[in-house]
């Protein structure tokens, strides 16, 4: 494709993208499709020969087959899980990064896509009231990790590396070394237990307040204290500031005089939520962050108005998070590098390779503005809080959770029905708004009972799809009753 090609063609590309936003309202929100549908439509074997006909038959094919096997994040009634934001000014940073076409493994592989990095995540800290501890001009550091998975993994890797004096890079890791979570800790956290070797057995599970979900530090300061007695050595607690299931906040600055009294690693799993501390009023969600926190993730493509994959990962020290990740082998060695004056971000993360992710951060952040980003946070804060007005005024149906963010968790009452049978009739009423195409929604247990979480968060939902969204789970319910 020549640049001339290029440029009629991406035209066309950026066209369909600008269409599909201002049409996507009108799509059902949940693809419909059924299993190996979108494979069934799909030519068994590659072409042989290409053609400059390719992208008009692969629009064609996009509207065709792709489209109705997508579900549409972007949809302002998509309220299921997290939101997973794009926008715009994001989509045009990432066309630019691939149009760049770097490989940022090493400063050294192209300066700026490092030193980019780090201007956007002092910055990032900066807008989020972080601690300067995680500024990229002392001893810590921040970088783009692609996922709040693997900024768990990476945490535990250092965690182990500190608690090991080193020796976990050499001789590896036994399950005499523990994690500590809680309840409701995501289950990358196991997952990352089990990666590093610890097994899922390493993990001790922390007990949370019935009221609001969050960890009870003087369960953790038990747990703590048993197994250090017992010659187990605690490794890292992870306290999370927003959990998956209802946004519960771990009260780090309880925590973290536990961690530093026992020489535990503490890391925080924001990856939802901490992005929400671009509103001053909501910075107490990060209390105790300051002060104690050794690492911390959170995910600028769930709620940032930025695309997938960019999690912003810091470290108080880098030393051993590069100390458990870096390995030099001749092919990658240079003289910047062996002059000790950059840093090479490829001693950060899982992975060698990697993208000039910064870009597209640098787009958001310069197109939004502190202000834009706190107009879009805000927004939909308040329009969680009036769905909570809402919920709370109906007799039919109960708040499980707090709600301080952009989450609420609510649940029919279904009088005189059982709870295997009240928690059918949830699911059920889940499933017929789903099948509605205008909202997109998913469920969670909270004390062992379902319960339907409406997470606002698409850049382009109102308070119309909010009230519609009500408004169909409460002609759903009484459909019922
Ligand atoms: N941690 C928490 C608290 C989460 O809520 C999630 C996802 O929702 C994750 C980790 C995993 O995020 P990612 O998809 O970035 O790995």
């Amino acid at each position: 494709m020549s640049p001339d090609e290029f440029r009629a063609h991406g035209q066309r590309v950026v066209e369909w993208i600008a269409h599909y936003w201002e049409r996507v309202e009108t799509l059902p929100v949940g693809s419909r499709v059924a299993p190996g549908q979108v494979r069934a439509a799909l030519p068994a074997r590659p072409p042989e020969s290409g053609s400059d006909r390719s992208l008009d038959e692969l629009l064609g094919d996009l509207d065709e087959v792709v489209l109705p096997g997508i579900t549409h994040w972007q949809h302002p009634g998509f309220m299921a899980y997290f939101p997973a934001n794009a926008s715009g000014p994001s989509v045009l940073g990432d066309l630019l990064s691939s149009g760049l076409g770097v490989q940022g493994m090493l400063w050294a592989t192209s300066p700026a896509c490092t030193e980019l990095e780090q201007v956007m995540l002092d910055w990032l800290a900066e807008l989020l009231g972080l601690p300067s501890a995680f500024r990229n001009d002392g001893p810590g550091g921040g970088v783009i990790q692609d996922s709040s998975s693997g900024s768990n993994f990476v945490a535990l890797q250092a965690a182990l590396h500190k608690a090991t004096d080193g020796s976990s890079i050499t001789e590896g890791v036994s399950g005499r070394y523990l994690v500590y979570a809680s309840s409701q800790t995501h289950s990358s956290v196991e997952k990352a237990a089990r990666m590093a070797g610890l097994g899922s057995a390493a993990v001790r599970t922390v007990d949370v307040d019935p009221t609001t979900l969050a960890m009870l530090p003087g369960h953790l300061a038990e747990l703590l204290a048993v197994d250090q007695a017992a010659g187990l050595v605690p490794a890292m607690v992870v306290a999370t500031i927003g959990t998956t299931s209802t946004t519960a906040i771990d009260p780090v600055a309880e925590i973290g005089p536990l961690c530093r009294a026992a020489g535990v690693w503490l890391h925080i799993d924001a990856a939802y939520a901490g992005v929400a501390a671009v509103c001053p009023n909501l910075r107490w969600i990060n209390d105790g962050v300051t002060e104690y926190a050794d690492s911390y993730c959170t995910d600028a493509h769930k709620w940032l108005l930025t695309n997938f994959d960019a999690t912003a990962f810091w470290v108080r020290d880098r030393r051993h998070l590069t100390g458990a990740l870096s390995i030099l082998p001749e092919y990658l060695r240079n003289e910047a590098s062996d002059s000790g004056a950059v840093v090479d971000y490829r001693d950060w993360q899982i992975e060698l390779g990697r993208r000039f992710r910064a870009l597209k951060l640098w787009m958001v952040i310069r197109w939004y503005g502190a202000q834009g980003l706190r107009a879009h946070i805000e927004g939909h804060v308040a329009l969680a809080q009036e769905l909570a007005g809402w919920v709370g005024a109906d007799e039919g149906f109960e708040i499980v959770a707090p709600h301080p963010l952009a989450l609420v968790c609510l649940r029919p009452l279904w009088p005189g029905c059982a709870d295997d049978e009240a928690d059918r009739l949830t699911m059920s009423v889940l499933e017929s708004v789903n099948r509605s195409g205008a909202v997109y929604l998913t469920h969670t247990k909270v004390a062992g009972r379902t319960v339907i979480r409406m997470a606002i968060g698409a850049p382009s939902t109102t308070r119309e799809h909010v009230a519609r969204a009500w408004d169909l789970i409460r002609a759903e319910v009484a459909a019922r009753s």
